[in-house]
């Protein structure tokens, strides 16, 4: 989007200029100063000088984490377009819990810490929080292998965990005064994620967390439930110490109220969440037990394929489960076949002789995948690429382009899967395809197919990448022995 580059530059010129200004200022006063001694830095100043922006986080889908293609997540994302904003290089610093993170910034040993956190009052009393970036609810989980419960009056005798120091400990303590006998245990050493998995595997009854939390962790864990809100919507917002330097403060708050009004922040978080919200818990829990039935079969097939390609084995597997779930005999009314659902046509098109051969099939269907990748325009760019391609694989090219046209003219961005997929269904709708070359097509389905690739295509990174992570501590009882 033009207008969104140009007024990134301007974001970045900004307060950039205002910094070389102050920096001029105070080496002018410096020069002339009459006592000898050094001007002291402001934290902005010091970032700058250091060319470095350390940021605190913790270690959670919805924060940071090191996946597949490298460091990921909402909290990094938007630390490092502050860093490139301020245009520093961005150091994450993974702290165990939260009160390391808190004690950190409380003491000035930190200057940011970008970690998912609560505003309450009573951190308030110890740091300075940014404008909010993201608001969410806290909610009671429970396993739905046990009954519901219906009001926290329905936990007492149960095991309720939560995460010490946490905005869910603060609020269980403000609520415990209305719920007699309430009882819990607040665990200092674990993390978000840990915990939500100790009550996926039935250790722990109940526990309390953040809605974005509960929304990702229900991808990997089906068995997670609500069970009711805990609290009204409260807000994210980055942590700084409370001194009387509000340099970085200032810009943080600047960088995050212009992402807002861009839009820009708006569309990060979509990014990060919409494909989440038709959450099928049905077809999660099938796709996990197929991860570890079926995959072992393709798993060395996908990745050879992937690697001819140049594609990641994950994707192609995600594609393959969404087309076939991994039934090379699968056959559709329409005559569509194989583990990849080549139709006759691709097949001949990309020289398969056998559609129901797995290799064969896969082979087609990665060839296939990069082929559409690469036939569109050079300058959209990664991961909106793929989701684009694999929109156009499932729909058709020509209909892609007609829909990223119909984008444009409503004043969208052609080039972002995100904007493309609003609009990909007005190709049911007479007023929009009589405008287009392909005409009438099915504009739903691609959208959906898209969004199932993408959550099937997380659980594999994040198998993938808890596997790795947890191998002394082994937690998640989904890993597959192949991943
Ligand atoms: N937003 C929660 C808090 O600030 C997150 C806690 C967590 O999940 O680690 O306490």
């Amino acid at each position: 989007m033009k207008a969104d580059s140009v007024s990134s530059v301007t974001k970045i010129r900004g307060p950039k200029m205002r910094l070389m200004i102050v920096i001029g200022v105070s080496i002018a006063l410096a020069t002339v100063a009459l006592n000898a001694c050094s001007p002291q830095r402001s934290i902005l100043q010091q970032v700058l000088h250091n060319g470095k922006l350390v940021v605190l986080t913790r270690n959670a889908a919805t924060t940071y984490y090191v996946g597949p293609q490298g460091p990921s997540g909402l909290e990094y994302e938007l630390a490092k377009r502050f860093a490139a904003y301020l245009g520093v290089e961005l150091d994450m610093k993974v702290k165990a819990n939260l009160n390391d993170i808190l004690d950190e910034i409380q003491n000035g040993d930190a200057q940011l810490a970008a970690a998912g956190l609560t505003v309450t009052e009573k951190r308030q009393r110890r740091v300075r929080f940014t404008v909010p970036y993201q608001q969410i609810k806290q909610q009671l989980v429970y396993n739905q292998q046990n009954r519901r419960p219906r009001s926290l009056a329905d936990l007492v005798g149960g095991d309720l965990e939560v995460l010490a120091n946490s905005s869910h400990a603060e609020r269980l303590k403000e609520l415990s005064s209305k719920v007699s006998d309430l009882k819990w245990t607040e665990d200092k050493d674990i993390g978000s994620t840990e915990l939500l998995t100790l009550v996926a595997e039935q250790v722990v009854d109940y526990t309390i967390a953040d809605s974005n939390e509960v929304t990702v962790n229900r991808l990997y864990h089906p068995s997670l439930q609500v069970a009711f809100d805990v609290s009204e919507k409260q807000n994210l917002a980055w942590a700084m110490p409370k001194g009387k330097d509000l340099s970085l403060y200032t810009a943080a708050n600047d960088f995050i109220n212009e992402l807002k009004e861009s839009g820009e922040l708006n569309r990060i978080i979509r990014r990060h969440y919409s494909h989440l919200r038709n959450y099928d818990y049905a077809g999660t829990t099938h796709f996990i037990s197929q991860v570890r039935q079926r995959l072992p079969r393709y798993h060395s097939i996908f990745e050879d394929t992937a690697e001819r390609y140049d594609l990641d084995w994950r994707l192609l597997a995600a594609t393959a489960y969404q087309e076939s779930h991994w039934n090379p005999r699968a056959v559709s009314p329409t005559g569509v076949r194989g583990i990849m659902m080549l139709t006759r046509a691709t097949a001949e098109y990309l020289g398969v002789l056998q559609r129901t051969n797995a290799e064969q099939s896969i082979d087609g269907g990665g060839r296939y995948l990069r082929k559409l990748i690469d036939k569109l325009p050079k300058h959209i760019k990664e991961p909106d690429r793929t989701w684009l391609a694999l929109a156009a694989y499932n729909i058709g090219y020509g209909h892609v382009q007609d829909a990223r046209m119909i984008t444009a003219l409503r004043g969208g961005n052609p080039d972002k899967w995100i904007e493309v997929k609003d609009n990909l269904p007005l190709l049911r709708k007479r007023k929009w395809y009589k405008q287009t070359r392909y005409g009438y097509a099915r504009g739903k389905e691609p959208v959906r197919y898209v969004e199932n690739i993408r959550s099937y295509y997380s659980i594999l990174n994040w198998q993938m990448t808890n596997s790795q992570q947890y191998q002394q501590k082994p937690l998640l009882a989904l890993n597959s022995d192949v991943l």
